[in-house]
């Protein structure tokens, strides 16, 4: 296969509407399919671009997007009858024409970031690829945190060649957290070299796992490999969702494919995973024995993997439904929410009984759920209205024009007009903290209103058990006054 060129990049602006609304159009016309990077590596695309960047149709293959400043061009594979295509990191295996088609389709569908899901319920992944992933901000500034703290680890080890990333997404608290990341990793560094001096650290280590999951492969954010202990370090930047590194299928994957790598070269007895999410303050650390890892590998990872590439295996719902593209369509998920309620007579329509006609068993069952129930009303209520929107109709729904609210036409010409009316249009109010630490600085901002500021106690609320806040208990009678005793 051969690239072929059909729309140059190079004068485009990206950052005007207009260009990407007019690149999109070119890429339905021309029937472009893929797009080849400055670099030189060439994707399959969605025709949709992102606001930043165009997402990649290739279902965990490597990148999900690629960022507008390293677009070189957008055109189409032209079969030249090589066996072997032009696009990148693609395995030998995979596109061998020897390889059966399972393990091609395998090479896109099963990533180590979706491993928590594939491994749970193994029909996720080919359910999933009847939908675009879509690059959301947070995602984009996830990927410009990772350039900028691989930029910092490589200033640590004086890579002098390495230039600093330049992103909108960039300020003062991501250059902290940054920061924060590289003293880490160089701290694990250090700690591994008191007993392995010939330890390295390699950032941004590509991993192999294909001898796990077929044609498996990832980037660990920063591997430091000695002898005993083998650390990895993942960057989180969100803030969202938590990230525990216990039983971590990501991680152990990405440890698998560094093992395969360097244990013949050092003798690593032991793994050593470890999650930054330094927004949130988590940094959570599991530590497992190599044999423990290959054990898993062989008896759950395989096995499940098998299962998904054939798209067979049992439906299981959970928390890792959570980011699966396919919930707004899953039976397994409607009937796991849908079951928590009381049943009615009717399959999947709960009643809604008066919450004090309930046991304790059901509230405490609910309100367990209410979260995800609640994330995944939303998403069905989406995806119905995208649907709708798109020309679909659903037997008892109709579209209509929901409230709005009177907006100005334009803001100056509203001022204006009030001020020759003899009326200040404008109300003064207090930056909130956010916006005021943006205009001090954080720095600045401890300086200058660290005594004025404190953290109120959160409102309660009931979480499950497991939840790692301490309990509160509440004041009650029983709480707050002694019993007395006869003759006290
Ligand atoms: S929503 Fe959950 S149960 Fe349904 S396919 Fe996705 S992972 Fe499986």
């Amino acid at each position: 296969m051969t690239y072929q060129p059909l729309i140059g990049t190079e004068s485009l602006d990206f950052d005007e509407g207009q260009t990407r609304q007019s690149v999109e159009d070119a890429i339905v016309t021309k029937g472009a399919t893929h797009v080849r990077t400055t670099s030189g590596d060439v994707w399959k695309i969605f025709t949709k671009l992102n606001k930043k960047s165009v997402p990649l149709n290739n279902a965990g293959r490597g990148p999900q997007r690629i960022g507008y400043a390293k677009v070189e061009s957008f055109g189409v594979l032209i079969d030249d009858d090589e066996p072997v295509g032009e696009e990148p990191a693609a395995p030998a295996a995979a596109n061998s024409p020897e390889a059966p088609a399972h393990q091609e389709r395998a090479h896109a569908l099963l990533s180590a970031s979706s491993a928590h899901r594939w491994l749970h319920c193994p029909p996720a992944p080919h359910l999933e690829e009847q939908y675009p992933d879509s690059e959301s901000d947070a995602a984009a500034e996830g990927t410009a945190a990772h350039e900028l703290a691989e930029y910092k680890l490589h200033q640590l080890l004086d890579d002098e060649d390495s230039a600093r990333p330049t992103s909108d997404w960039q300020d003062e608290d991501m250059d902290d957290y940054t920061d924060s990341y590289a003293d880490r990793v160089m701290a694990e560094l250090a700690q591994t070299k008191e007993t392995s001096p010939a330890a390295f650290l390699s950032i941004e280590q590509r991993v192999d796992f294909s001898h796990i999951v077929p044609d498996g492969f990832g980037t660990a954010d920063a591997l430091i490999v000695g002898d005993q202990t083998m650390t990895i370090v993942d960057f989180k930047y969100g803030r969202g969702v938590q990230v525990d590194a216990e039983d971590n299928p990501q991680m152990m994957l990405y440890a698998l494919g560094a093992l395969r790598q360097f244990d013949f070269i050092y003798d690593i007895k032991q793994v050593r995973m470890v999650i930054f999410q330094p927004r949130i303050g988590n940094i959570s650390v599991c530590e497992k024995p190599v044999e423990e890892l290959r054990a898993w590998a062989d008896e759950v990872v395989k096995p499940r993997a098998e299962l998904a590439i054939a798209g067979k295996g049992e439906f299981a719902a959970g928390a890792w439904c959570q980011f699966c593209r396919h919930a707004p369509n899953c039976p397994a998920i409607a009937k796991q929410h849908f079951d928590i309620l009381p049943a009615g007579d009717a399959p999947l329509e709960p009643t809604a009984p008066e919450p004090d006609t309930l046991t304790d068993a059901q509230i405490a069952t609910i309100v367990t759920h209410a979260p995800a129930l609640k994330k995944w009303l939303g998403a069905v209520e989406k995806y119905a209205l995208d649907q709708a929107n798109n020309g679909h109709s659903y037997d008892g729904l109709k579209l209509v024009e929901g409230r709005s609210v009177r907006k100005y036409k334009d803001a100056d010409e509203v001022a204006k007009a009030v001020q020759d009316a003899g009326h200040d249009p404008y109300e003064r109010k207090l930056l909130g903290i956010t916006a005021m630490t943006k205009l001090l600085g954080k720095k600045n901002f401890d300086a200058v209103l660290g005594d004025l500021v404190y953290k109120p106690a959160g409102a309660l609320t009931l979480v499950p058990t497991s939840d790692k806040r301490p309990e509160i208990l509440p004041a009650t009678a029983e709480t707050v006054f002694e019993p007395i005793t006869k003759g006290a």
